[in-house]
C-alpha cells in the first residue's frame, strides 16, 4: 500500500537532516577556526573543516533533490565521530563532553525508534567506556563527570525514545483514521486514490474489480442493520483472505474495489472463484446464517501511461451495471473488446 503521500516521516527526517547539516556545518567551521588558529590543534581542526564541507554538501543535495537514506547515516555518524575525536583529543577541556548528550536526539530524529534505540545504546558504550578509561586517571572529579554524563545521556535518551514512540503511534492513528473504513477496517476510497495518484505509472498488468453486494437492502430489511454490518465485515475478511489487505478497498455502502496484480484473463478467473466462494459462504449474525451474492465489473489499467483512476472506475461501473442487468451473481469484463459474462450457474454446469 502506498502510504507515502500521507506518511510524513520521510519529510520530517529530511527537514531534520537539512537543519542538522546546516547547524553542524556552521558549528564545525567555528570550532575548526578556534582549534586551528587559537588552540593550534591542527588535525582536529582539519577534520572539522572536512565535516563542515560534507555537511554543506549534504545540505545542498537535500535542498535540490530528494535526500537519500545514506545521507542521514553519513552526516550523523560523521558528527558522532568528530565529537568522539574532539573528546579524545581535548579530554574534558572546554566542556566538549556535553555534545555527547545530543546523540540520542539526533539518532531518534534521523533513524526512527528501532535504529535510534540501537544507535543510542552503542553510542553510550562507545562514549562512556573509553571516557572512563582515560579520565579515571584524573581522580574523583572525572568519576563525577562520567556519572553525570551517563545519567544526563540516559535522561535525553529516555525522552527521545518516548517522543519518537508517541510520534509513531500518533501517525499510525492518523493514517488509520484517514485511510481506513471504521466499520470493516478495509482501506477506503482515499487510500485507493493515493495508491493510484495521477503521477502513478504502472509497468505490470493490474486490474480493478468493482464489487457490489446483490440485494443488500433486503439483508438489512430482513435481519436488521447490525446484521448488514456483520456481513460487510465478514465479506471484507473473505476479500482480504484471498487478495491481501493492501488490495481491498471499501468505496462506500456495499461497494468494494479489489486490486488484482495480474492481467485481465487471470484476474477474471480469480474473481469468478471469488463469486463462487461468496455464494457458498455462510455469513453469520447472532444465530442467523445469511447468504449473499456479489456482482463484479472488471477493468484492466493501461500500462506505461499515467493512471486515470476515475476513468477505470467508470468503465468497471459500466461492466458492473451489465452484470446487474444480467441477473446478478456474475462478473463482466472486456477481453479483446468483447464482453465476457460469468455466472456461477453456468460454471456449476461445466463442473
Ligand atoms: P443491487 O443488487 O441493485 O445492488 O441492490 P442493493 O439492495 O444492494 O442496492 P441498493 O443501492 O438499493 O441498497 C444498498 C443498501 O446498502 C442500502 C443501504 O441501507 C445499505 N448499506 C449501505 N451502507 C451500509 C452500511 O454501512 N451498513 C449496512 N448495514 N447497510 C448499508
Ligand atoms: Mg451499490
Ligand atoms: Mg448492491
Amino acid at each position: 500500500m502506498n502510504r507515502h503521500s500521507f506518511d510524513k516521516t520521510q519529510e520530517v527526517r529530511t527537514k531534520v537532516l537539512q537543519g542538522m547539516s546546516l547547524i553542524i556545518a556552521l558549528v564545525a567551521l567555528v570550532v575548526a577556526y578556534v582549534n586551528i588558529i587559537i588552540s593550534k590543534v591542527y588535525i582536529l581542526g582539519a577534520i572539522e573543516v572536512l565535516l563542515a564541507v560534507f555537511c554543506f554538501y549534504t545540505y545542498y543535495k537535500t535542498c535540490v533533490s530528494a535526500s537519500k537514506v545514506w545521507h542521514r547515516w553519513a552526516v550523523a555518524y560523521a558528527y558522532f565521530f568528530v565529537v568522539f575525536l574532539a573528546v579524545y583529543i581535548l579530554k574534558t577541556d572546554e566542556g566538549i563532553t556535553h555534545w555527547i548528550c545530543t546523540f540520542p536526539i539526533l539518532a531518534y530524529l534521523l533513524f526512527g525508534k528501532k535504529h535510534g534505540l540501537i544507535s543510542s545504546f552503542c553510542l553510550l558504550f562507545a562514549s562512556v567506556i573509553p571516557l572512563y578509561s582515560f579520565l579515571s586517571l584524573g581522580g574523583a572529579n572525572s568519576l563525577h563527570l562520567i556519572v553525570n554524563l551517563g545519567l544526563s545521556y540516559m535522561t535525553v535518551w529516555t525522552v527521545s525514545h518516548i517522543y519518537e514512540a508517541m510520534r509513531y503511534s500518533n501517525q499510525e492513528t492518523i493514517l488509520n483514521l484517514a485511510l481506513r473504513d471504521p466499520l470493516t477496517k478495509a482501506f477506503n476510497r482515499r487510500a485507493l486514490q493515493s495508491r493510484f495518484s495521477k503521477q502513478t505509472v504502472i509497468d505490470e498488468p493490474v486490474c480493478v474489480a468493482l464489487i457490489d453486494i446483490d440485494f443488500f437492502k433486503k439483508v438489512n430489511d430482513k435481519y436488521g442493520h447490525d446484521a448488514g454490518d456483520a456481513v460487510l465485515t465478514q465479506l471484507t475478511d473473505l476479500f482480504v483472505e484471498q487478495f491481501k489487505e493492501d488490495n481491498v478497498f471499501r468505496m462506500g455502502g456495499e461497494e468494494f474495489v479489489v486490486v488484482i496484480n495480474t492481467d485481465q484473463q487471470a484476474a477474471y478467473d480469480l474473481i469468478n472463484c471469488l463469486i463462487k466462494t461468496v455464494e457458498s459462504h455462510k455469513f453469520t449474525y447472532e444465530k442467523n446464517c445469511l447468504k449473499i451474492t456479489i456482482s463484479i465489473g472488471l477493468e484492466e489499467l493501461v500500462t506505461d501511461s499515467f493512471v486515470d483512476l476515475s476513468k477505470i472506475l467508470k468503465a468497471a461501473d459500466g461492466y458492473l451495471y451489465i452484470a446487474k442487468d444480467n441477473g446478478r451473481n456474475c462478473a463482466v469484463c472486456s477481453i479483446n473488446n468483447s464482453c465476457l459474462l460469468y455466472t456461477s450457474d453456468a460454471a456449476d454446469e461445466e463442473d
